[in-house]
């Protein structure tokens, strides 16, 4: 396994990867890996011959107010996780050779960027479309893969390969959780015990509407209410939204007819954390 600091080097490395007609898969990450994160380097380790982890924590998806100075960071045990799964090479850019002073190019997603998280933190998606498609660049992948915890982004992602003719292929890895259903996430590590334990309301809740839907609810208001009474039970518990919407456009879906995304953010204390499910008739 190789670690590369610089693109030029980088750069250099893929023309080189891609001269042996070898197949790339990319996992785009912020670091302080878990098993999500694992998950998604497993599947590219299987389908592809080259590895790629970009460890990477992204100033320009963090708003003014959130979480960039604090965001949980541990390189040397991540190094040790990507050596574990067989990863070839990690990428650990510095933001300034990212965004170099004269920098001036940002990708701007319009309508699927709107709503969710896009709403309730802006210009976090026109930092995320920047950097992956930056990374894109970079890496030159067949296949990037990323996370159903983040649906919105992975709906953000696919628009972007599929607007600008871009010949990745995306592929999207289901949702990995602690024991009691808790979304793996590195924002985790924030909560305090009894929080911790407040966070299980939101699969809890998660679960309670796909019991609803599984029993005939199709009343999109209904179910969120439902899952509104779990959260509200919870102290600590503060909701940014709670939204039934369409799968492939996000848009607010009333009664759900095939499939639905039922997609939150709840703060938890001073911790926001996000998660989903996706509703399905027959399954
Ligand atoms: P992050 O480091 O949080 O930016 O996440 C990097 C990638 O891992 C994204 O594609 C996420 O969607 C994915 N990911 C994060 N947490 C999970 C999880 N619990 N299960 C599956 N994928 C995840």
């Amino acid at each position: 396994m190789k670690v590369y600091k610089s693109v030029r080097s980088l750069t250099k490395k893929v023309f080189e990867i891609k001269k042996c007609n070898k197949a790339i898969g990319f996992v785009p990450t912020m670091g302080f890996l878990h098993d999500g994160h694992r998950s998604l380097i497993r599947k590219a380790r299987q389908d592809t011959d080259c590895v790629i982890v970009s460890i990477f924590v992204n100033p320009v998806q963090f708003g003014p107010k959130e979480d960039f100075k604090k965001y949980p960071r541990g390189l040397k045990k991540d190094l040790e996780i990507c050596k574990k799964e067989g990863v070839d090479i990690v990428f650990t850019p510095e933001p300034k050779d990212m965004y170099p002073e004269s920098y001036a190019t940002y990708i701007n997603v319009e309508r699927v960027t709107d709503m969710l998280c896009g709403e309730s933190r802006p210009g976090h998606f026109r930092g995320v479309a920047t950097v992956v498609t930056k990374f894109f660049n970079i890496t030159m992948p067949d296949i990037a893969y990323f996370g159903q915890k983040d649906a919105q982004q992975a709906i953000v992602i696919k628009k972007i390969a599929e607007d600008l003719n871009m010949s990745v292929k995306i592929k999207v890895m289901p949702i990995v959780r602690e024991k009691d259903g808790l979304a793996m996430s590195s924002r985790n590590i924030y909560l305090s015990k009894e929080g911790r334990i407040q966070a299980q309301s939101i699969y809890t809740s998660l679960k309670i509407a796909k019991e609803l839907f599984n029993k005939g609810e199709l009343d999109s208001r209904k179910i969120i209410n439902r899952i509104k009474q779990a959260i509200n039970k919870q102290p600590e518990a503060r909701i940014d939204y709670i939204k039934v919407v369409d799968t492939k456009d996000l848009k607010d879906v009333k009664k759900i007819s095939n499939e639905a995304l039922v997609a939150m953010a709840v703060w938890i204390g001073e911790t926001r954390l996000i998660d989903n499910i996706v509703l399905k008739t027959g399954s």
